[in-house]
């Protein structure tokens, strides 16, 4: 007999039951202990977390970030205005933006949020419009490469994102003809890092560069921590990394001749394992040579493995004790959406409810209303009660907006 399937003492299935299926269900003990574990990786070093919003994009999961001590990353005005709905002050918030508009950056400097800067361009544009008075921070694109797939690396050489490091010389000229005050340098070399290698690699080239910037407060080291969607998956080594990452960046700040606060930006990390999408069976049906379970979700609501191939493990809640069976687990979308390909679960019955595991990053904050479907409810346990975070789409909210346009003629048909 397994466990009942449970959060915090609650049973998943008496949620299911009180707010309805499909449902984001979110742990909040879970997310405080990644960043227990994060903090204390780190030692002698001045760290700041600055969660990455975009990640799981909820009011009440940036109040409980700013409990934690934790600040944000934002890479939309949009963005900053929802963390300061949650308490935060626009100097806690960092703006990372990447090919956005120059109305909207002029937006983000007036609420006062820290600037970093992405692109040759904008640099010159800033330093055009406000030369010392808006200081900035630089992120690189130190053309290092790791694991994970393709779509979610972007420090490699062929990305869109940052300043190439090969134009040292080029981005100190523009900062010294504005007169601009560098106070951070930046790199992010995408999701799905495991190898302290090589992300020292990429803080080297910052530390290099440091020595053009006398003004610097901070080196942010971005994101990009692989955490395990499967069983026997490689893991960022997270002490590993934090022991050689401090020790690295201690000797770094004597050379510098002063003491610099080291930030990070995890977004998965902190989340994803806190994340369930809970969902239920309308129909499980057998073909020749395939037998399929259709749940009352699709890439609409969690995109992760029609958009990254992504492993989600899967949990049969309500059968868990069922005969091991193969399953093909797919969703009701007009469109291929495939979950998962000849997974055992424990027999699957019409009506079960199956949980998709480590939904918590990239799931609800990518999801989408195509067909027409309602985004699910989300809901956080805290402190052993389940709380409605996010309130189920209703009809109305996916016609708000649509135009009836009322000036149609019928055609007459014969
Ligand atoms: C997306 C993003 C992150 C977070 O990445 P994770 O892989 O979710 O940790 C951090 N910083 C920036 C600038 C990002 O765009």
């Amino acid at each position: 007999m397994h466990a009942p399937y449970q959060i915090q003492g609650l049973d998943t299935l008496t949620i299911a039951q009180q707010f309805g299926l499909p449902l984001y269900l979110y742990d909040a003990d879970r997310i405080i202990r990644q960043i227990d574990t994060f903090r204390s990786s780190f030692t002698g070093v001045n760290l700041k977390i600055k969660y990455a919003a975009k990640s799981l994009t909820n009011l009440s999961i940036l109040k409980l970030m700013r409990t934690q001590g934790v600040d944000v990353d934002v890479v939309s005005v949009n963005e900053a205005r929802l963390a300061m709905l949650a308490g935060y002050t626009p100097q806690q918030i960092m703006y990372t933006p990447s090919g956005n508009a120059w109305s909207e950056i002029q937006e983000a400097i007036s609420l006062g949020l820290r600037l970093n800067v992405d692109s040759l361009p904008l640099l010159e544009q800033v330093g055009q419009n406000y030369g010392a008075s808006v200081p900035v921070c630089l992120r690189i694109n130190p053309s290092v490469a790791d694991g994970g797939n393709f779509k979610i690396q972007t420090g490699h050489a062929n990305s869109k994102f940052g300043i190439p490091n090969d134009y040292r010389d080029r981005i100190a000229a523009v900062v010294a003809q504005y007169d601009m005050v560098v106070i951070g340098l930046h790199i992010h070399t995408g999701s799905d890092f495991k190898d302290a290698g090589t992300f020292l690699k990429g803080a080297s080239v910052l530390f290099d560069m440091a020595a053009d910037y006398p003004d610097l407060q901070f080196i942010d080291f971005g994101s990009g921590f692989k955490v395990a969607y499967r069983e026997g998956d490689i893991v960022t080594d997270l002490a590993d990394l934090g022991t050689r990452v401090s020790a690295a960046f201690q000797a770094f700040c004597q050379r510098y001749g002063r003491e610099l606060e080291l930030w990070f930006e995890p977004g998965k990390y902190l989340v994803s394992e806190a994340g369930h999408l809970l969902t239920q069976v309308n129909i499980v049906k057998q073909h020749p040579t395939r037998r399929f379970v259709q749940v009352d979700s699709g890439l609409n609501h969690l995109i992760r493995p029609m958009m990254y191939d992504a492993w989600h493990d899967i949990v049969n809640v309500s059968n868990p004790d069922g005969e091991p069976t193969l399953y093909d687990v797919v969703g009701y979308i007009c469109e291929t959406d495939t979950f998962a390909t000849d997974r055992l679960l424990p027999e699957v019955r019409t009506g079960d409810v199956l949980s998709f595991e480590n939904a918590g990053a990239y799931g609800f904050s990518m999801a989408s209303t195509y067909n027409l479907r309602e985004r699910p409810a989300e809901v956080m346990v805290y402190e052993g009660q389940a709380h409605l975070i996010r309130q189920r789409d209703t009809f109305e909210d996916l016609t708000r907006g649509m135009v009836d346009i009322d000036v149609f003629t019928t055609v007459e048909t014969i």
